[in-house]
């Protein structure tokens, strides 16, 4: 068997590494003519970490990234709404790591070439269009110089992200990307450690939010490579965004300057670190209504070509390591259209569950009912919300997404 994996991004490359243990052949194939580290911030957490220690990547990870102890929640003015430990500290067997993404995808491409040879990943060839048989699958992929290349297999895997084309022509009448109106801004900038190192702070409310992490060592003792990610309402959402989604945009200062202004949190100057930040990227928190089937017959899709999802609760990156991982065992399990359609069973309800629950705002929802019951700040939480209350709004989302510890589960 040989599976054709069209994108080697996060969730094309944890396929690959699934299906190089379990001795399945397969070939990637990217649009981009060279694999860069791109991105800033991301969040693994401990179910996906678990994925990739299998994969024999966690020591690397975990030297690179950082073993989130807390994620905070509080107000515009640094009030404390709940604290809520994560990972290893919420006692899980492995840590929540937040890292940042072309680290984490040049270790597992690293690996990919390492334990399968340079030649099993081919850059400069963009999906185009994919004929199947009864037997096997054909897809054509566009080249650099306009050349047109045939590979033939058993499966064919579209992990080709957000604009996926391997989804559009298996689902031609699927529209664009929903857009509910709010534009992130996002950066990684050297920044003096806060809170210990180890944790992520989430502030403001649905209509501008502010979340800021520590990703990684930073460049003396006392600092730390931090992401930040500042969200705005920026429209109704009945219209599409006004640039296309990209992960690679360039965002201008100019237009989060008004909002990051407005935080007054002790002992972090939101502006400086924005103003200090060289690279300022811009997305639209935008997703895709659920499909009810990904896939047909010899062809199915993986990660953001299936379930693109907005960016909160830290699962985009997780779902594709599962998505991967998942698959490789149908795959090694069954007959092919059998595997996929086993594979989809099982990963469509979870995944669908988690596109839903994101746009209600995840377990992020927690700053918001503070600050609509509370926009002035308060004397006393208690007076505003219960623990209780904060708290099952969190638990709720963690046991959708599967990383519930099992004995709260049951
Ligand atoms: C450049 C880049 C930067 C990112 N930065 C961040 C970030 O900072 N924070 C964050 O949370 N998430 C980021 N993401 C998204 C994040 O990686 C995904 O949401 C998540 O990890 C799911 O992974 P995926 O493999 O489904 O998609 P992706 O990781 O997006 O991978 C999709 C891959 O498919 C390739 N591709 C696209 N079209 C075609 C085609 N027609 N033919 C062949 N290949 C194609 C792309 O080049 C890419 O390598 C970024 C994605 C990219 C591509």
């Amino acid at each position: 068997m040989t599976v054709i994996i069209a994108g080697a991004g996060i969730g094309g490359l944890a396929l690959a590494l699934a299906l190089e243990r379990r001795r399945i052949d397969f070939l990637m194939f990217d649009a981009a003519e060279d694999l860069k580290p791109l991105g800033v911030g991301i969040n693994i957490l401990p179910h996906a970490i678990g994925e990739l220690a299998e994969f024999g990547l966690f020591p690397t990870l975990d030297a690179i990234g950082v073993r989130t102890r807390t994620l905070r929640y509080i107000n515009m003015f640094g009030q404390a709404i709940l604290d809520e430990p994560r990972g290893l500290y919420a006692g899980h067997e492995r840590p929540q790591l937040s890292i940042h993404r072309g680290m984490l995808h040049a270790t597992m491409l690293a690996a990919v070439r390492e334990r399968c040879g340079d030649a099993v990943v081919r850059t400069g060839h963009k999906f185009e269009r994919f004929e199947q048989t009864g037997t096997g699958v054909t897809a054509f992929f566009r080249t650099l110089d306009g050349g047109l290349v045939e590979q033939a297999g058993s499966v064919l895997v579209g992990a080709d992200g957000i604009h996926s084309m391997v989804r559009a022509q298996l689902h031609p009448d699927d529209g664009p990307m929903g857009w509910n109106g709010t534009m992130m801004w996002r950066g990684a900038v050297d920044w003096p450690l806060f809170d210990g190192g180890d944790t992520m702070i989430v502030s403001g409310d649905m209509k501008e939010k502010l979340l800021y992490y520590p990703i990684g060592r930073g460049a003396t003792d006392g600092t730390m490579l931090t992401n930040w990610v500042l969200c705005r309402i920026v429209g109704d959402g009945s219209a599409p965004p006004p640039r296309r989604e990209s992960w690679s945009r360039r965002g201008d200062l100019a237009d989060i300057l008004p909002s990051a202004k407005k935080y007054k949190i002790p002992g972090m100057d939101v502006v400086a670190m924005i103003e200090a930040t060289q690279d300022i990227l811009e997305y639209p928190m935008c997703d895709r209504e659920p499909l009810a089937d990904w896939g047909e017959g010899r062809v199915t899709l993986l990660g953001d070509a299936a379930h693109p999802m907005y960016p909160v609760g830290s699962n985009g990156a997780a779902q594709a390591v599962i998505d991967g991982k998942r698959l490789a065992h149908h795959l090694a399990s069954g007959p092919v259209p059998k595997a996929l359609t086993a594979y989809e069973a099982e990963r469509i309800p979870v995944t669908s569950a988690i596109v839903r629950s994101n746009r209600g705002g995840g377990p992020e929802r927690v700053v918001d009912v503070v600050s609509e019951r509370a926009p002035n700040g308060f004397d006393r939480l208690e007076d505003v919300i219960s623990h209780e209350e904060l708290a099952a709004i969190g638990g709720a989302y963690a046991k959708m997404a599967g990383f519930a510890l099992k004995e709260k589960q049951a």
